[in-house]
């Protein structure tokens, strides 16, 4: 498919690593944040005067508080073993795609100003001044990276180009040249509660509506709380749940298991957002500050358990980084962190993905499905980045990828999985991940898609898939943008509860 201004790539049988074309995405970079944006957050409104020098200090403070980067930016031997493995690589053809090619944008600058052969021979190390034409490619490549990691599954030094990009945003931001859909949507959660900019009483009524929608449906009174103080689950989801297909399939089927399952639950006005975007421009205040919203609804409900919807960032800051930013499992030293820690349930994991809710309540016998409702499916999964390369599931190693197939598996009949290599932890990202599901980079997106589109189409001819599950708002968003530039229908993504949704036996005892 052509649009005006780019054309979407030809599908192959499988990824074929492409001759390069240099500069060929130079020209994509996505909106400046304006003045009042940036100050909302505490960043320069614009471009400041010394921005070189203030880029450098920045770098150096990074590079001494991220022991990671430093390593990263002095451990590449440029084996080449990373180059064909992005995504952005395999469909743009642009070099500066290449991973290895992302990470020498930062590390010719930290040669040039944090090395002794840099600062004194730096043409012989390949080391550069900070200019404004470098600076340019930063602003443009570091926005044409999901911060994904799937480069660094094929590093044999682990050498993560995801740190590199939210390192190199965060300089960015400092210096006044931050990113206009991120920090937006920062500046929206700060001031309204979520990603979308639905007020409560509007998320209120979206959710009688679809009390009532339930009811018609299965002619019970399927509940979907709000506020409820004692309630013994707090669900943090994200706000697409509440307004956009297909997303809010998978919240009806969170609703029907929470009902299943006699488990008294609510969501919450004020922290009625799962994602954080503070991790897409690596700023660890920004990211702390979102999560905040969490401990403080948590400990104003009263809540016993918290569990995380369909999301795939989310999931990875929850997991990965709520134990010490907030409290949220063991973690946080601060009076409110130990209150929220004594507060919380410790026999339930703490946070807890849907997904393992769900899990175990089918590995204990406790939910039933008529699978043949699912019958005009023939569904595979696709895993997103952060929960397959940046977290984990259940008890055992691997859980994030057999614990969404084992639900899809006992709530359908039909599943295939797509060729190895393009899922689990070597899984394609969607192409819209890290802060870039944004029109203003749509031909990044479509192009970027392109290894996971040509993974789909092979399990599309070969066993007849129609439909794709994935357990993350950016996935079903990007997807459902993407998949008809392919020839496939929008409609063929959704979520796993969505499944659930469809296959769940109420009013069984
Ligand atoms: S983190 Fe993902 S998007 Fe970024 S360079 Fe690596 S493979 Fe590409
Ligand atoms: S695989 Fe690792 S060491 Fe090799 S070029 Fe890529 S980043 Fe450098």
């Amino acid at each position: 498919m052509a649009t005006a201004a780019f054309t979407t790539p030809k599908l192959k049988p499988y990824p074929v690593i492409p001759l390069v074309q240099v500069g060929a995405t130079s020209h994509l970079k996505p909106f400046v944040a304006s003045e009042a944006i940036q100050k909302n957050l505490g960043f320069p409104g614009e471009l400041v005067e010394d921005w070189q020098a203030k880029a450098i200090a920045k770098m150096g403070e990074l590079l001494g508080k991220y022991r990671s980067l430093r390593v990263y930016m002095d451990a590449c031997v440029h084996c080449g073993a990373c180059s064909d493995k992005c995504h952005y690589f395999l469909g743009t053809e642009d070099p500066k795609n290449m991973p290895v090619a992302r990470q020498d944008l930062m590390r010719q600058v930290y040669r040039r100003y944090f090395t002794f052969a840099g600062k004194h021979f730096p043409s012989l190390v390949g080391a550069k001044d900070l200019t404004r034409e470098v600076l340019d490619d930063w602003y443009s490549y570091y926005h044409q990276c999901s911060e994904c990691r799937r480069c660094s599954v094929f590093c044999p030094y682990g050498i993560d180009t995801a740190e590199v990009t939210m390192a190199a945003r965060e300089i960015m931001d400092s210096i006044g040249m931050g990113q206009k859909y991120a920090n937006e949507i920062i500046g929206k959660v700060h001031r309204i509660g979520n990603n979308l900019g639905i007020p409560g009483p509007a998320l209120e009524d979206t959710l009688e509506g679809l009390e009532e929608d339930t009811k018609d449906e299965t002619g019970l009174d399927v509940r979907f709380p709000l506020d409820v103080k004692g309630a013994e689950v707090l669900l943090i989801t994200p706000s697409a749940d509440f307004f956009s297909e297909p997303h809010v399939d998978s919240l009806i089927g969170y609703a029907k298991v929470f009902h299943a399952a006699g488990v008294s639950w609510t969501l919450s006005s004020m922290a009625s957002e799962a994602g954080n975007f503070g991790m897409f421009i690596g700023n660890y205040e920004q990211l702390r500050k979102i999560a905040l919203r969490i401990r403080e609804a948590a400990l104003e409900l009263g809540v016993k358990r918290i569990v995380v919807g369909e999301c795939g960032h989310a999931w990875r800051v929850a997991y990965s980084f709520w134990n010490t930013l907030v409290g949220i499992g063991a973690g946080g030293k601060d009076p409110f962190a130990i209150e929220l820690q004594n507060q919380l349930d410790h026999r339930y994991k703490q946070p807890m993905h849907i997904c393992e809710f769900t899990h175990d309540l089918i590995v204990r016998g406790a939910l039933r499905f008529d699978k043949e409702k699912n019958d005009n499916r023939i569904i595979t999964f696709h895993d997103s980045c952060n929960v397959a390369r940046a977290s984990r599931m259940g008890d055992l190693p691997g859980g994030q990828f057999t614990i969404p197939r084992d639900i899809i598996k006992a709530v359908a009949n039909n599943f295939h999985d797509m060729a190895p290599g393009t899922i689990h932890e070597s899984t394609f990202c969607c192409g819209g991940g890290g802060g870039l599901l944004t029109d203003d980079l749509l031909e990044l997106r479509v192009k970027g898609a392109l290894p996971r589109m040509e993974a789909l189409k092979n399990v599309v001819d070969e066993h007849g898939v129609n439909f794709m599950a994935t357990i993350c708002a950016i996935c079903k968003a990007q997807f459902s943008k993407v998949l008809p530039q392919y020839g496939f229908d929008m409609s063929m993504v959704g979520g796993v509860h969505q499944l659930v949704s469809k296959a769940i036996r109420l009013g069984d005892k």
